[in-house]
């Protein structure tokens, strides 16, 4: 009796949820690949909560597994490959990240007016910074771009943006030392995320602010396709939260929800192209490996662009009920 107490308990403790711990869990989808980047054959079962709605890993893979499930050149597919191969996608690349990258700015450019006309001193940490492009586009003077990549750390450099190789947890900034930490689709690749909050929370000013961006697993894409949305990212997302966990998340690690926006033309429409042919998403294919040069390539990026396009409309309206596939919040830490 005691032995099947013991096992239940047991069982009760796998099946949890990563984030608030209900046992109201379930595997949602089974045998998942890495249909984005195929850094691997394994597959991954994927878990759903009852009780928040937050999609997870099940089981969550180890952590020494974790960096074999990001290619060389994640962070900055364009950099990957040869230079005659990737200078040109890498101009389109440019520009279309500039185009696309004007709802962070705008979002994350009210939080700095604020604080400015609050007479604050800003000074901007982006964890997660990849090639810097976001600080760029923010043109903030006093930023710093935390990644682990050096070849990111690399191109953010070339940017003008100062960067750190380092983690959260590991020291390398004084406490109370940034006006604003951002994040972009950063949250969702580590666990557990209690700890990496606090963190952030541990090097904003008392009167500082964050903004976060995830996907959103309440969107109406993820609804539709289930196992094949491109927002889960098997298996480099470890936790996926809806807009409410992600909120109910943030409250728990004592920070107060300010402002919730949707809407993302750089990453909504993508996540929904992706679903739909992520073999022709251009970081991948680059990563990937030369497979396709000069005209393949060229019509590659064009049938991207066009699917991209096409998936627009459907990303515009899913966020004006609400429903976008990523969300993005600004919050306070709670005094
Ligand atoms: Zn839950």
């Amino acid at each position: 009796m005691e032995a099947k107490a013991a096992l239940a308990t047991v069982l009760a403790l796998m099946a949890a949820c990563p984030l608030c711990q209900s046992t109201e869990t379930r595997i949602r989808w089974t045998r998942l690949p890495d249909r984005l980047f195929r850094t691997t054959e394994e597959r991954f079962d994927v878990g759903s909560c009852d009780a928040c709605g937050t999609r997870f890993l099940s089981p969550m893979p180890p952590n020494e597994r974790l960096a074999a499930y990001y290619p060389d050149g994640y962070w900055v597919g364009t950099e990957v490959g040869g230079e005659d191969a990737a200078s040109k996608q890498r101009g389109l690349l440019e520009v279309y990240r500039r185009f696309v990258l004007r709802d962070h700015v705008r979002f994350v450019g009210r939080v700095v007016q604020g604080q400015r006309a609050g007479g604050k001193q800003v000074r901007v940490l982006d964890v997660g910074c990849g090639d810097g492009s976001f600080l760029q586009a923010l043109g903030e003077s006093d930023c710093v771009g935390m990644d682990l990549s050096l070849p990111a750390l690399r191109a953010a450099g070339a940017r003008g943006i100062r960067g750190l190789q380092a983690t959260l947890g590991d020291g390398a900034l004084l406490p109370q030392s940034f006006s604003l930490v951002t994040a972009f689709h950063f949250l969702e690749h580590v666990y557990p995320p209690e700890p990496v909050l606090a963190s952030m929370r541990n090097l904003l000013r008392p009167d500082g602010d964050l903004v976060l961006q995830v996907p959103n697993v309440r969107s109406w894409q993820a609804w539709l396709l289930g196992r094949y949305w491109g927002g889960l990212d098997v298996p480099r997302h470890l936790i996926d939260y809806s807009d409410r966990s992600l909120i109910q998340l943030l409250e728990r690690c004592g920070f107060q929800v300010v402002a919730v926006a949707h809407h993302c033309l750089r990453d909504n429409p993508t996540t929904l192209a992706n679903s739909l042919v992520p073999g022709l998403y251009p970081p991948a294919r680059i990563v990937r490996g030369g497979a396709d040069h000069g005209l393949a390539a060229m019509l590659a990026n064009l049938g991207y662009l066009a699917v991209t396009l096409a998936c627009t409309p459907f990303a515009l309206l899913e966020s004006l009920f609400g429903r976008g596939a990523s969300v993005m919040v600004h919050a306070r830490p709670r005094s």
